[in-house]
């Protein structure tokens, strides 16, 4: 859609933006809403599955709805640095959107735990790359701290302009069904995205856009499940390094959408990530990153419980290739090398 301004202009009668705003765009969010016809099948029932595809973001992640609405007030409060501490998509996209409004954009990454790709775009945007020997939570400690007493803007997910752009999804899912799905699917890492959908889902409901509020359902990786069992985990382990989180600073407003939504939280294993990941690259044709495809892993995993002819969304919130490793490792293929230049050779192994 050529004529599609970017989720602030789009939606700005719902954003905490004013005609002073400077909005700094690449043109993010409209990403397609993807009826999922294998995962349907699976799950059965007369069951719709969707999967809201926002690894098509401009930087690949969920993350740049948020940060088009961080940095563009952050650019109206004159700020001329902005900070964060990530798994790798935040500091992808802050960098792109910071340089892209002139600022500064320092980044605080857990030192061998982003993946390839998230790196390579943090370095390309031109972020100041802070590596430290230590996992995501400390690495977010530091920056909230730093942000307190430096001219340092803070652009992780307590930066409350990020969860308001990201709230856009849900007014996409719902302009696109017409109205809310009965049942919402999505990975959590700290928790912001889970709490932004809520946000908008109510938002639509409230303007008497949709007739209905969707019960949020959230999956956490197995061994990085603060939210499922209640507790900080010290050292977060899972191949969804994107959700590799212990203390997530969202708690208490995921918590507060899964009660009043009825909805639940739930577990997935590594494997079952991998396999809903291999799942969604072979029979849907889409490529998404581990972390994402933990929404489709939990909802093949509790697909006992739900009801016939629900309508249900699942968010895919970062692509596939920004884990080209993940995707090297675990996949299915066949995979023939060092073969002669020879046509008989070549069509003989193809089976002819
Ligand atoms: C950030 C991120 C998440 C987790 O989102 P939260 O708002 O932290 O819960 C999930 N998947 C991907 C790909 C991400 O980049």
């Amino acid at each position: 859609m050529q004529n599609w301004p970017g989720l602030i202009k789009a939606y700005k009668k719902w954003l905490p933006v004013t005609e002073k705003t400077p909005v700094i765009s690449l043109k993010e969010g409209a990403t397609p809403l993807l009826l999922l016809e294998s995962i349907s099948r699976r799950i059965g029932k007369g069951v719709k599955v969707y999967a809201k595809y926002d690894g098509l973001n401009p930087t690949g992640s969920f993350k740049d709805r948020g940060m088009t609405m961080a940095i563009s007030k952050a650019k109206e409060e004159g700020c001329e640095a902005v900070i964060c501490a990530s798994t790798g998509n935040t500091s992808a996209s802050a960098a792109a959107y910071a340089r892209r409004g002139g600022m500064k954009a320092f980044v605080l990454i857990p030192d061998g735990y982003v993946a390839q790709g998230k790196l390579a775009q943090a370095l390309v945007y031109g972020a100041e790359v802070l590596a430290i020997r230590g996992n995501f939570d400390q690495a977010l400690e530091i920056v909230q701290e730093a942000s307190k007493n430096y001219p340092l803007t803070l652009v992780n997910s307590v930066n409350p302009y990020r969860l308001q752009g990201q709230k856009t999804a849900s007014f996409e899912i719902i302009d696109c069904l017409g109205d809310a799905p009965d049942l919402l699917c999505i990975p959590m890492g700290n928790a912001g995205n889970i709490s932004a959908y809520w946000m908008g889902f109510k938002e639509y409901y409230k303007a008497n856009i949709s007739k209905k509020l969707p019960k949020m359902i959230g999956f956490q990786a197995k061994n990085s499940a603060p939210l499922v069992e209640n507790k900080i985990i010290e050292n977060p382990e899972t191949i969804a390094t994107a959700i590799r989180i212990g203390n997530p600073v969202n708690k208490q407003k995921a918590i507060k959408a899964k009660i009043d939504s009825k909805g639940d939280f739930y577990t997935v294993s590594d494997d079952e990530i991998v396999q809903a990941y291999k799942i969604l690259g072979k029979e849907e044709g889409i490529f998404c990153e581990p972390a994402s495809a933990a929404s489709v892993a939990g909802l093949l995993k509790i697909k006992d419980k739900v009801l016939a002819e629900s309508t249900i969304v699942c968010v895919l919130t970062g692509n596939g290739l920004k884990d080209p490793e993940c995707a090297i490792n675990n996949n299915d293929a066949l995979f023939y090398n060092d073969l002669n230049p020879n046509i008989k050779e070549i069509v003989k192994i193809m089976g002819f």
